[in-house]
Order: C-alpha cells, then structure tokens, then sequence
C-alpha cells in the first residue's frame, strides 16, 4: 500500500483553505493508502506561539481531523513532537541543505517579510518538512498549491541523500487537487487565505458561527460588477468565491455562472454563506462531540506509536548510512 503522509500547523484556527486544500483530501486518501495526518506543532513554532494558544490549537485541529472524516482506525493522526525521529532527521537534513535553496523559498519570504527579527526556525523549516515527508517513505504529499516548492526541495533532498549515500529514500510526489488548491483571502485576493492572517475577516474558520460565516462573505470584496462569471484574470475575487460555492455544493463553474445568470452579487453571496452553513454545521457539530468525548488523547497515543515504529526505523538506516555509531 502506498504511503501517504500530511500536516497542518496549529498556528492559528483552520480554515476554509485548509479545508478543501489538505484536509477533504486526507479523507478521501485514508481508504486507499497508509496515511499518516500530523499536527505540526514543531513548525508553528516558527513564528511565535502562546503556550496556552498553542495548547488549545493543537488540540482543536486534532479534533477537527476527526470531525471532518479522518478515521484512526485508517490513519495515524498525531502530534508531530510526539515523534522525535522527525526533529532528528529534520537536522541531519538540514546539514544537506544549501543556504541559496532555502533563501529561494517563497513562503519565507513572505513570512519575513517586514519583520524586525526573523527566526532561524523559519528559514530552515523546509528541512524540517521534508525530514516529515521522507522519515515514512512517503509516496504522495497531499498539499496545497502552496507547498509545491517545498515539496520540490524534498524531492532535492532526497534524491542529493540517494546519490551520496546509496538509494534509500524514496521520492515523493505531491498531489494538489486541481481546483481549490489555492483559495484566496476575502479581504485580498493576491494573498492566499491563511490561519495566522491576523484579520480574521480574511478567511472563514472551520469554526466560525453561521452568523459569522454569513457576515464575513457579505462582506468579502468584489469588483464594482454584478456579473457572475469565471474569469480569474479580471475577476479574480468573484472567481475565487465561485470556487469556494463550486466545491461547497458540488456544482461546476459552468453549472455555478449559470444558476446566477442575470442576478447581481448580493443573492449570489447569500447563497454561498449558506451552502458554507450546510458543509461546516455537521463538522462543528461532530467536533463538540469529540472535544467532550476526551476521546483525543487515546487517538494521538495511539497515533504516535504507531508512527514512530516507521520512523525510528528509517532515521535508524540514514544514521548508519551517513556513518553514525550504532548507540
Ligand atoms: P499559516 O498561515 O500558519 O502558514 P496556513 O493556513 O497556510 O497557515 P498550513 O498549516 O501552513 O496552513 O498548511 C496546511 C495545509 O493547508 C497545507 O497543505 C497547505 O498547502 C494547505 N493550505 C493552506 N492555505 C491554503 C489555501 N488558501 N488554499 C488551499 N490550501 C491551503
Ligand atoms: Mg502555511
């Protein structure tokens, strides 16, 4: 069976992007592949994390993997620090990484970008996710469209790792749905909708009220139009909430642009906010249940065993390749 390895950060609430790019992905991969859903803890500490946020966070997201479909009897879903294999290859991967291959990453940039002080953490992450990645021989990465770059420095490393020491890892490939593999803010359409935007107007939560979902779409921006119509390069924020409706209610954009032909944004937004409504109200649901359950704490146990079984192992084999004593 192939093997299929994911995170998300609890730097912040999930959102809608995290949604349809990562998380209904990890659904539908569970019943075909070995999957391994982390929370990565170790990479939202790259920027700076209240302890009690991050407490809290770690522990909604573990809940909301469940709530949105994740089954533990399929997947293992964990905390990524309750495997230290990863924080371990993390740095022997670091060692092969070049200081140029890192400056290039765009996240970086964007993420440093008019900061004071920029963490080192941040800078050498994507060594640290492609230890994540390579440390289950990982066959696909479902991921954003986001994370294409990082995934491609992987790729780098592992095959640098294979022709240095001899074939051992095995070279993932990412899979990134083709729509809603980038959904954009609802405030800024050229920034992509993001958790630790500090508006929370910009994305819409998982977790957010219907009342709340209802307002920040109303109020998300458009142009001074009324057509509803598909066109990302002069439309691209009516574009981006077409999408959004096109994946909450399994219609086409064709399908979508016609049902509001001739009607102006106003009904066009109405009905988005609810077709959200009707995805997230089961999912909040069935994520209170979960949070009473105390049912989390059992699953990321067993998750982590389960984990670190095939982890310590390949760190076992990278060390003894690389010329580390056996302990
Ligand atoms: P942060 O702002 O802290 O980086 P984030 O919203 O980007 O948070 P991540 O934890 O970095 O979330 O990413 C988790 C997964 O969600 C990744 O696979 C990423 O590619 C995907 N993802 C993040 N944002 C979007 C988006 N706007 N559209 C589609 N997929 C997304
Ligand atoms: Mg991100």
């Amino acid at each position: 069976m192939k093997k299929v390895l994911s995170g998300i950060q609890p730097s912040g609430q999930l959102t809608l992007g995290n949604y349809i790019g990562a998380l209904q992905n990890f659904v539908r991969l569970q019943e075909t592949h070995e999957c391994y859903f982390m929370v990565v803890d170790l990479h939202a500490i790259t920027v700076p994390q209240e302890p009690a946020a991050l407490r809290e966070q770690s522990q909604s997201i573990a809940a909301l993997y469940l709530a949105a479909g994740i089954d533990p009897q399929h997947a293992a879903i964990y905390m990524q620090s309750h495997v230290r294999a990863h924080a371990e290859l993390g740095w022997l991967l670091t060692t092969l990484t070049s200081m140029g291959e890192l400056e290039r990453m765009t996240q970086f940039k964007d993420k440093s970008a008019g900061k004071e002080s920029v963490g080192a953490g941040l800078f050498v992450y994507p060594s640290l996710m492609a230890a994540d990645i390579l440390v289950y021989n990982a066959d696909l990465v479902p991921v954003g469209d986001d994370q294409k770059q990082h995934l491609e420095l992987t790729r780098d490393l592992a095959g640098r790792f294979n022709s240095r020491y001899g074939d051992y890892f095995t070279i993932p490939e990412p899979y990134i749905p083709e729509i809603g593999a980038r959904i954009m803010s609802l405030d800024d359409v050229s920034k992509k909708m993001s958790k630790s935007n500090p508006n929370p107007g910009s994305f819409i939560a998982l977790l957010d009220e219907p009342d709340v979902i209802r307002k920040k779409i109303s109020r998300a921006t458009t142009d001074s139009g009324r057509e509803i119509r598909f066109d990302r390069e002069s439309k691209p924020e009516v574009s981006n909430l077409m999408g959004i409706y096109s994946l909450m209610s399994g219609l086409s954009l064709p399908e979508v642009e016609a049902r509001f032909e001739g009607q102006g944004y106003g009904p066009f937004k109405k009905e988005l906010a609810e077709r959200i409504v009707d995805v997230l109200e089961p999912l909040q649901q069935r994520y209170r249940e979960i949070r009473s359950s105390g049912m989390l704490e059992e699953v990321l146990k067993q998750g982590a065993e389960k984990a670190s079984v095939v982890a310590d192992r390949v760190v076992a084999g990278v060390k003894e390749r690389m010329g580390f004593l056996k302990a």
